[in-house]
């Protein structure tokens, strides 16, 4: 539990708590890999720049496949679509938009055509969005659109045989954040609203909004949480990193409600931050200016 309340990286069950692979001991060659977390369900890290993991998770049910969230572009989803085909021949029918980001749907186009997209309405919004904004150039990989959003909070799918409940808890990392809940698997797939000892990215964040999805997850009942980003971990640390994770929203929340507090403009308060623990996480340098940018809109009401 010591390890669990300390923002480094620390050891529990001989596993280094950390997003870098190398710290943890995981050579770059082991990826992509897929994880049984349960009998059909699989979890699957692939590295993506700049050298951490991309988590999807996929159900095998008697019906087909449920994928939820794809990997960073073309071939990346390629892979994980033939690391799924290497698990069972049944097809993808079911696909999850966990996070909108083009790092888990660029190369959602090599996906079967007929698949189901399950989607929040603020995500399907954004992807039109994505989708209208002019070519990025050649290669700029396709944005699929999916034709429909989903008209609840919940809806549950069965893949045949296993029960899988798509839920949205609230607006966190994207604002159309959804997650997948296998109850008799104990388990939740976060998608992006779970970083694994990643800084928190919050370009398309909600930051006070997330803490409050963090607790809703929390209060399920699940003995597994699969970040987005980050490595798996067992069923207890993942619990526990969760919780580190929420602390690190509420440390970067409160660390830039402090300076703003001071008077501060958001460029000084960019410099003067102090991110404690959480200097040492995975993509800090890129994503703390973004952070306090984005705390400074929600103080400012600028977030609607
Ligand atoms: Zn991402």
């Amino acid at each position: 539990m010591l390890a669990a309340s300390l923002g480094v990286a620390g050891t529990a069950g001989g596993q280094v708590r950390t997003a870098y692979p190398d710290r943890r001991g995981v050579a770059l060659s082991q990826f992509p890999r897929t994880i049984k977390l349960a009998d059909h369900v699989y979890g699957y890290e692939e590295i993506r720049q700049p050298g951490f993991t991309t988590v999807s998770l996929f159900v095998v049910g008697a019906d087909g496949v449920l994928l939820a969230d794809g990997q960073g572009s073309v071939a990346a989803t390629q892979a994980l679509v033939d690391a799924i085909g290497a698990v069972t021949p049944k097809p993808i029918r079911w696909y999850v938009v966990g996070s909108d980001h083009g790092d888990h749907t660029a190369g959602n186009s090599v996906l079967p055509t007929d698949v189901r997209y399950i989607i929040h309405p603020q995500s399907l919004a954004q992807m039109q969005r994505d989708a209208a904004r002019p070519a990025r150039g050649a290669g700029a990989p396709q944005v699929v659109v999916p034709p429909a959003a989903m008209t609840g909070d919940t809806e549950t799918i069965n893949v045949g045989g296993i029960e899988v409940r798509v839920l949205f808890l609230g607006r966190a990392h994207t604002g159309g954040d959804l997650m997948v809940q296998l109850p008799a698997q104990r388990l939740l797939f976060m998608s992006e609203a779970y970083l694994n000892r990643v800084f928190p990215a919050m370009r398309s964040a909600y930051p006070s909004e997330w803490v409050r999805v963090i607790d809703r997850a929390l209060a399920l009942d699940v003995d597994r949480f699969v970040p987005g980003h980050g490595f798996i971990e067992e069923p207890h640390v993942s619990r526990e990193e969760l919780v580190e994770f929420r602390k690190a929203l509420q440390f970067v929340i409160a660390e830039v409600r402090a300076l703003k507090a001071r008077g501060l403009t958001v460029d000084d308060a960019e410099r003067q931050a102090n991110w404690g623990p959480y200097t040492e996480w995975f993509l800090r340098e890129q994503q703390a200016p973004i952070a306090v940018r984005k705390v400074y809109d929600e103080l400012e009401g600028r977030l609607k």
